[in-house]
């Protein structure tokens, strides 16, 4: 089997025969079909987000159902999935209490499978990481059952793959928010993959005003394609000082998509009294942000994260997989680069790059 690794951070990763073992009981095999380039890999790449190596990175993924070890009940072979990175354990306090985005014992166990051990292994025995338990850069991926939600034959797998990620974190981000609600104002502060759903889901949403904030004009423009009814380019012009100017006294739902002290700053500053400040991106491991503690409390504004979406991965699929096949949200217009496994160094230099939408892999 062969995957792209990782053996050190701001190395290109090769392509290197891997063995991968059998799936073991709760577990499947998934044969991958397309695989989306995500900055969440990059973090990993640069060193930004430290973690463990060797390492086959790829979360945003889907493909078929090829192998399924002893007591499987939830997937069968040929079953054709979007892979969840967060594969909820279902027993944990977390999972217990509706919050199986941020399951328990998938964090405890990382980049190991929920037994503590490892499927994949170098020629020298090494063993080797996958990425939130995936690690989809590779032709095949040993997983928990899960991981796999299985849909419908007529979405495509590029489709798929972007709704195991981007479109599922942009898009359940803003429409799971309790208090969101029809004609509100809603601004997105970064529109990569996930900040162009984010503007689709304000869109579900019927936002009066969503307006985009980046600090590329070609990625403004590509937004409008995707629900923006404003754009403001912050690098040549005070972007809180525009949404205040464009809504009066700010937006009511203001989301970071970006992840920095910078952009949740602004983020932050540019919600009005009563509303709502999402963080989505996630920063640098070990970044704070300064917020201004009595503006806080006396303007009453809530400040709050969202991971995969805020709530269960599976849900948000099933709802965003709804909204796919009745023609409500554009996901294959995301796709604007498609490269073969052995070019996703490139696929990242692009990315590097800030091209517009999305890169995807494409497996034979
Ligand atoms: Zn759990
Ligand atoms: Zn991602």
């Amino acid at each position: 089997m062969k995957a792209a690794v990782l053996f050190e951070s701001n190395k290109p990763m090769p392509i290197t025969e891997l063995d991968q073992s059998e799936p073991k009981t709760g577990e499947v095999r998934v044969k991958m079909l397309a695989a989306g380039v995500c900055a969440s890999d990059h973090h990993v790449m640069t060193g930004d987000n430290p973690t463990p190596m060797p390492i086959v990175l790829g979360h945003e993924g889907a493909g078929i159902v090829d192998a399924v070890g002893p007591g499987v009940t939830m997937v069968k072979k040929g079953d054709r999935c979007v892979l969840s990175f967060v594969p909820s354990c279902g027993h944990c306090r977390s999972c217990r209490t509706g919050l199986s985005n941020i399951c328990d014992t998938n964090r405890e166990t990382g980049t190991r499978q929920y037994d503590g051990t490892y499927r994949l292994y170098t020629s020298d025995g090494t063993e080797v990481h996958q990425f939130a338990k995936l690690g989809v850069f590779a032709e095949s991926v040993v997983i928990p059952q899960q991981a796999c939600y299985p849909m419908p034959d007529d979405v495509p797998m590029e489709v798929a793959a972007l709704i195991g990620c981007s479109v599922t974190t942009g898009i359940g981000g803003v429409i799971n928010q309790p208090n969101m609600r029809t004609g509100m104002t809603v601004a997105v502060i970064g529109v990569g993959g996930v900040g162009l759903n984010a503007l689709q889901g304000a869109a579900l949403m019927n936002a009066s005003r969503v307006i985009a904030v980046d600090i590329h004009d070609h990625k403004l423009e590509f937004a409008y394609k995707f629900g923006a009814t404003d754009v403001i380019n912050a690098s040549d012009q005070d972007a809180v000082a525009a949404i205040q100017e464009m809504t009066g006294d700010g937006v009511d739902f203001a989301f970071d998509t970006f992840g920095h002290k910078l952009t949740t700053q602004q983020a932050y500053k540019a919600t009005r009294k009563g509303g709502t400040t999402v963080i989505v991106g996630l920063a640098p491991d070990g970044m704070n942000a300064e917020i201004p503690l009595v503006e806080l409390v006396r303007n009453q504004k809530t400040l709050v994260g969202s991971y995969y979406g805020s709530a269960s991965p599976h849900e948000t699929f099933r709802k965003i997989l709804d909204f796919y096949r009745q023609g409500r949200i554009d996901v294959g217009g995301m796709v604007t680069r498609r490269y073969k496994l052995d070019e996703i160094n490139l696929a990242y230099e692009a990315l590097e790059r800030a091209e517009d939408g999305r890169g995807v892999i494409v497996f034979d």
